[in-house]
């Protein structure tokens, strides 16, 4: 038995590579973030060798105690990070990820053709909530459900709530998502609970972004007003890459949840679980439970707010005004530049985040604004004086683009590199 570095050097040096990448970039992309070692330490772990359909004491191979015992665990601590009672609440830890994670949930309450509406993606949503275009129904849930987006509100940025009411009692959906890629505020989910009960919908909340912030309990929590609520695992809650779906005991509109969405994880979507995965899961949900999380995240959101309030002090307009959580969005759009330029002049220094569309965008190839997150940066230590600096270095950034110079020597830009490699912080 060898180790990588023996048994396959150029997957080994591919992996250095790409570590080497992450210690010297800047990451702001919202939906990442660096896990732990232990949670690494689970994930590269036996538990991959392990088959294992079924749930805990049902399954449809031998030799599972262990998986068992791990599986149990996991949901055990789901359930105790998100502060729920296992007498109201039960979860599924299997989901591959969050866009399986709301397919099963999709395939598990809705039949073929069913109407649903989650946010446009050109607004904020995901690809997973139903996302078509005028040509094209893009999103496997639109190609299979039918799908009536809700927007934002142009002027303030915020969900048009009126809106979506008014289009709720005409389309009438059967279920509606709260949830987005790209929104910096909470979502208004008592609102949302009295439109989904007036047309008799289900509340989905995908909290995908956000389920560190509500395991910590610094932005609101879905769990009061939802039906449903998926996640990934992978982005602010800082675990391996997984989903899960957290479901209500109690039958809601005649639907039995717990085995409907237990069946549509396994036997409807998916095959054997990723045992591997269930077990860093485990690790990051106990972590979840630590004053050390709950502190990580109150910086995850006092970055972002510094962020946010030095971009603005520089003069930039951010969708909605500024930011709740995790995330700004900025628009690029009054300066007469693009998210897209932005993007690849930024990467160029090594400071990765994304191009965003932002409402009223004409082109999604040519976005007009770009997304920035804190939770990668916060975890390898930054405060929100870096944010600041990280603020002025997007500004620069930006500033280029606009100049249309190249990157000369002496630029803040390059300086960076020295910032972000010093030993004050580390990686893992
Ligand atoms: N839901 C939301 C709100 C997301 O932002 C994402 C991914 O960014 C997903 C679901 C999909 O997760 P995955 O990429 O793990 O399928």
């Amino acid at each position: 038995d060898y180790g990588l570095g023996e048994a396959d050097p150029e997957v080994r040096g591919i992996i250095n590579k790409e570590k080497e990448r992450q210690f010297r970039s800047l990451e702001l992309i919202a939906s990442e973030n660096f896990t732990s070692r232990a949670v690494m330490e689970a994930v590269g772990s036996c538990l991959t060798n392990k088959y294992s359909e079924g749930l805990p004491g049902k399954r449809y191979y031998g030799g599972n105690e262990y998986i068992d015992e791990l599986e149990i665990l996991c949901q055990e601590r789901a359930l105790a990070a998100f502060n729920l009672d296992g007498k109201q609440w039960g979860v599924n830890v299997q989901p591959l990820s969050g866009s399986p994670a709301n397919f099963e949930v999709y395939t598990a309450v809705l039949n073929p053709h069913d109407r649903i509406m989650g946010l446009d993606l050109p607004h904020g949503g995901h690809l997973s909530h139903g996302f078509m275009t005028p040509k094209r129904r893009v999103s496997g849930t639109s190609i299979y459900f039918e799908s009536m987006p809700y927007r934002l509100d142009e002027s303030s940025g915020l969900v048009d709530y009126d809106m979506l009411e008014k289009t709720a009692t005409l389309f009438r959906p059967k279920l509606i998502i709260a949830g987005a890629s790209a929104y910096p505020r909470d979502f208004d989910y008592p609102r949302m609970r009295k439109i989904a009960d007036a047309v008799g919908a289900f509340l989905m909340m995908d909290m995908a972004h956000i389920s560190g912030l509500v395991a910590a309990s610094v932005v609101a929590n879905p769990f009061e007003y939802c039906d449903i609520v998926t996640t990934t695992t992978h982005k602010s809650l800082r675990g391996p890459r997984g989903g899960m779906i957290f479901f209500k005991k109690d039958p809601v509109l005649g639907v039995d949840l717990e085995s409907a969405i237990n069946n549509a994880v396994f036997p409807g979507l998916q095959g054997g679980p990723h045992n591997h995965t269930i077990g860093g899961l485990a690790v990051c949900l106990k972590h979840a439970k630590s004053p050390d999380f709950k502190a990580y995240q109150n910086k995850v959101v006092s970055n972002c707010r510094a962020l946010a309030s030095r971009l603005m002090e520089l003069g930039y307009k951010l969708v909605s005004g500024g930011t709740d959580n995790h995330l700004v969005l900025v628009d690029l759009r009054p300066l007469g530049t693009d998210g897209a330029r932005v993007e690849k002049i930024l990467d160029m220094a090594s400071i990765t985040l994304n191009k965003n569309s932002v409402a009223g965008d004409k082109s999604a190839l040519v976005p007009g604004g770009i997304r920035i997150g804190s939770p990668a940066m916060t975890t390898r230590g930054f405060s929100e004086k870096e944010f600041v600096t990280v603020a002025d270095l997007i500004n620069e950034g930006v500033q280029i683009s606009l100049e249309a110079k190249s990157l000369v020597s002496g630029s803040k830009l390059q300086d960076f590199m020295k910032f972000v490699t010093s030993p004050e912080f580390p990686l893992i």
